[in-house]
């Protein structure tokens, strides 16, 4: 049902004129390249900028020395200054704890290497493929499950997309192309509307799912250039947003969600649940709120995946079963997100 209707509105979204869209935010950050360009990549910087005390300095470094630390000026924006609490600052300051050794922790926990059969192409699930479209972020999240993914094995050059793109064309289970990276918006427009529409010549693909933190890290990354391809292509378009924590949803990314509904996008958010970031019913009862709020709909909310460097975030499974148990008592059931944990070699994600 509630497929159906969101269908409905793209349709009717589509039909409007251009001068009709909301129009890109003109903040003083200027165009989102040299917000990606500019984003913070200093470990000294960040905690001097977020006037924290020095002694988080040495943890910082040893951090970024394992997974380079990376903040865009929007977003910090919306961090407390001096808080060593505040929930959007805990995704991103490196710590001295990402140096442990945890049993269990692996570099790869989805076993992603052993599911490319072509370079940028992971096949996991039935119907669908995920491409790395783009090898970087424009935010580094520490908990990030491709920490360490060989993103230089994995980066086709325009002549081995051909190969990428004839082993869709040779599968034609193949429905649906989720881009991901890295951020997949983090590449330029000119790239991803000449992927966008060799994709759209491929018969058998329907939809194309774009996976990116960008609308809500830069949300000017949203602008005219981008809507112009993602308007055009006849794939029906959905878009799952990564929020984990309602502070991170200023006017500025509410603005950037309208824009991509304008053109008939489906918007929906996935989180993961985090120690320390969103492990109370009062958070995750708020990031839904909020998210609707905007015109997204929650998804999945996954547990941790098991990467080397982030198990201080993990919350056991047990306790993330009852704090969804409780959501449930709070949110109407469109606002819950799907407890999951992705299991590799399993042929969909696992409901907790
Ligand atoms: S934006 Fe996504 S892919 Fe990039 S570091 Fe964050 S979680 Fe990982």
């Amino acid at each position: 049902m509630i497929t159906r209707s969101l269908a409905n509105v793209q349709t009717d979204s589509r039909r409007r004129d251009d001068a009709e869209r909301i129009p890109v935010s003109s903040t003083p950050q200027g165009r989102w390249q040299a917000q990606l360009a500019s984003a913070i990549r200093d470990p000294y910087e960040l905690c001097r900028r977020l006037e924290l005390d020095p002694a988080w300095l040495p943890g910082a470094r040893t951090g970024h020395e394992l997974f380079e630390v990376r903040v865009p000026e929007a977003y910090l924006s919306r961090i407390r200054r001096g808080d060593p609490e505040d929930p959007l600052l805990r995704q991103v300051l490196p710590l001295l704890a990402e140096s442990d050794t945890m049993q269990g922790f692996v570099q790869d926990p989805l076993d992603e290497t052993g599911h490319t059969p072509r370079r940028g192409l992971i096949h996991k699930y039935h119907g669908r493929v995920l491409l790395i479209a783009s090898p970087t972020c424009a935010i580094n999240c520490r908990y990030c499950f491709r920490r360490h993914f060989p993103y230089h094995e994995n980066s086709p050059s325009r002549a081995q997309w051909d190969d990428t793109l004839a082993y869709i064309r040779d599968d034609t289970s193949i429905g649906e192309i989720i881009l991901s990276g890295g951020d997949p918006l983090a590449t330029s427009d000119r790239q991803l509307a000449w992927l966008a529409e060799r994709l759209e010549a491929i018969p058998h693909l329907k939809r194309l799912r774009i996976h990116t933190r960008l609308p809500v890290v830069i949300p000017d990354r949203i602008d005219t250039e981008l809507l112009d391809w993602l308007s055009a292509t006849r794939l029906q378009r959905v878009v799952v947003l990564h929020v984990n924590h309602a502070s991170e949803i200023d006017d500025t990314v509410v603005a950037a969600c309208q824009r991509l509904r304008e053109i008939g996008v489906t918007l929906l958010n996935q989180s993961v649940l985090l120690r320390g970031v969103n492990d109370s019913v009062e958070t995750l009862t708020e990031l839904s709120e909020r998210l609707f709020e905007a015109g997204v709909l929650p998804y999945y909310l996954h547990v941790l995946d098991p990467v080397a460097g982030a198990a201080h975030f993990d919350v056991p499974d047990a306790e993330a079963r009852d704090l969804v148990k409780s959501l449930r008592t709070r949110l109407p059931g469109f606002l819950m997100p799907t407890l999951v944990r992705e299991i590799p070699g399993e042929a969909s994600k696992t409901p907790l």
